[in-house]
């Protein structure tokens, strides 16, 4: 089977056996031809071509960087100077980004060429894309199927190579569930490694980007690009930034896999348990040694989550008052008629949804009850892996307790659509890294693995996805819809 991989095209740019305008073209041709999909909110043909261009310019200058002229997608939440910028919603329709995001800057700075603006749940909330304003994405293994979300676009188009990569955010599994269901990596970085700046918020102490690709060599090579400190982004981390690309072929020797049994129960699908044996075992002949772990608090997870995420997306919300930017009512009578209308014109119900929650779990006479018990749970959450990482390197844990749904089966269930992320929200929560590998199928819907590291352990997490998928050929597979181009 054919795989299109960064490092692929990276290496024929470098044998300058094909241009960088002439890869662009290729993918924009690819996106118009898979325009059925709904990955894409934007197509950005014009920059695209003109980055290309000056690409092309600089290589035959012999200035270029190891992404330099390489194609990707950004997610519809990264705010791109003079591009819109909608994050999924009616009420950024017609926002145009006045500046760059940090991690749009970094990325052009290093000479990629952005393709387009990704389809996503509103501001990020959500586990299928069914909560864009921009309509469902489809999921290209499936099309009756949801690509999984909040991070719906990029997936799906990367799991079709209509882009051989792409951005996306990961508040509480954003990056990895749509990765797992669509059958990609995706990789949510620790806390802090990638600045926030410019990256539209929803649940500020949370919400994290990273790279969603075909392989984990092409998220190490974007990684590279993407992280670093920032001065404009209080949280983010003032340590180095290694050659994520350097450490891929180091040996497992010795890596101790923790697995938590309780999370191999009931709720899981069996094919999905089946699928992480094997990936079990690929590993142990590699080297590695798996143990036995707990995670007690575990359970507290998905409550605690939507108490924080959502006292924090009422606050970050609070900006989107018809006044600044974005949507405004038509003919306000008054203040009061402006406010209201507008914010109950341009959110959806998912959005809206959160704000009264988080409103409510800050109310006066709340508070204590729910908001401070959910910090106080959440540092629960986070000694619970403090001790795992005592005794082990990794954790091996399910990324999805299923595979993708059809479209509409959950809508109009918050809570059965809430627990999709029942294996990824711990993670945010306590702001480690961890990422997604496809370990296989379930009838021809991909099946997800998650590890877990450390904070800061991302080279490490990128070596092991590496050295399985070295060893594995899942992730080398092609949705059917696109096997014959
Ligand atoms: N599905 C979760 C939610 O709806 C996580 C979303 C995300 O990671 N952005 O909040």
């Amino acid at each position: 089977m054919m795989i299109h991989t960064l490092a692929e095209y990276q290496k024929q740019l470098l044998a300058k056996k094909i241009s960088s305008l002439e890869l662009t073209q290729f993918f924009l041709d690819k996106m118009a031809q898979h325009n059925a999909l709904n990955s894409f909110i934007t197509v950005c043909a014009e920059t695209a071509k003109a980055q290309a261009i000056h690409a092309d310019e600089l290589r035959a200058q012999g200035k270029a960087g190891p992404l330099t002229g390489l194609p990707f997608a950004h997610k519809d939440i990264f705010c791109t100077r003079g591009i819109k910028t909608t994050c999924g919603s009616k009420m950024l329709d017609n926002f145009i980004a006045p500046y760059s995001a940090t991690v749009t800057e970094k990325l052009d700075d290093a000479g990629m060429v952005l393709l387009g603006k990704t389809n996503m749940d509103e501001f990020a909330m959500g586990s299928s894309n069914e909560n864009s304003f921009y309509g469902v994405v489809h999921n290209p293994w499936d099309t009756r199927c949801v690509p999984g979300g909040s991070s719906g676009g990029s997936a799906a188009a990367v799991a079709s190579r209509i882009v051989p990569a792409a951005s996306g955010t990961d508040t509480g599994g954003s990056i990895r569930q749509p990765a797992a269901f669509c059958g990609i990596t995706g990789l949510k970085p620790t806390y802090g490694r990638i600045s926030r700046y410019g990256m539209i918020a929803f649940a500020s102490s949370l919400d994290q980007a990273g790279p969603m690709t075909q392989t984990a060599e092409d998220a190490a090579l974007l990684l590279n690009a993407m992280a670093g400190f920032d001065v404009r982004d209080s949280t983010s981390l003032n340590v180095p930034v290694p050659d994520y690309t350097a450490t891929l072929n180091d040996s497992l020797q010795g890596l101790r896999i923790g697995i938590v049994p309780s999370f191999f129960g009931d709720g899981l699908n069996s094919e999905i348990g089946a699928a992480i044996d094997n990936a079990k075992s690929v590993l142990e002949k590699l080297g590695a040694q798996c143990v036995e772990i707990e995670l007690p608090h575990h359970e507290l997870a998905i409550p605690t989550y939507y108490v924080v995420a959502s006292a924090e997306c009422s606050s970050n919300l609070a900006r989107y008052d018809g006044v600044r930017y974005g949507y405004r009512a038509a003919q306000p009578v008054d203040l009061m008629d402006l406010y209201k209308r507008s914010r109950s014109e341009a959110f959806g119900q998912e959005v809206k949804r959160r704000i009264m929650m988080g409103t409510y779990v800050l109310s006066s006479g709340y508070y204590d009850a729910y908001y401070l018990k959910a910090q106080k749970a959440r540092r629960l959450i986070s000694e619970d892996f403090k001790a795992a990482f005592k005794n082990v390197d990794v954790i091996l844990s399910p990324t999805t307790p299923d595979v993708a749904f059809k479209i509409a089966e959950k809508t109009h269930d918050p809570v059965k659509m809430y627990l999709s992320d029942i294996y990824t929200i711990a993670v945010n929560l306590a702001g480690l890294p961890a990422i997604n590998i496809p370990c296989g199928f379930s009838g021809q819907l991909p099946i997800g693995m998650q590890l877990i590291g450390n904070h800061l352990t991302e080279a490490r997490l990128l070596n092991i996805a590496h050295q399985f998928q070295q060893h594995s050929d899942h992730h080398q597979k092609v949705p059917m819809m696109e096997s014959s181009s």
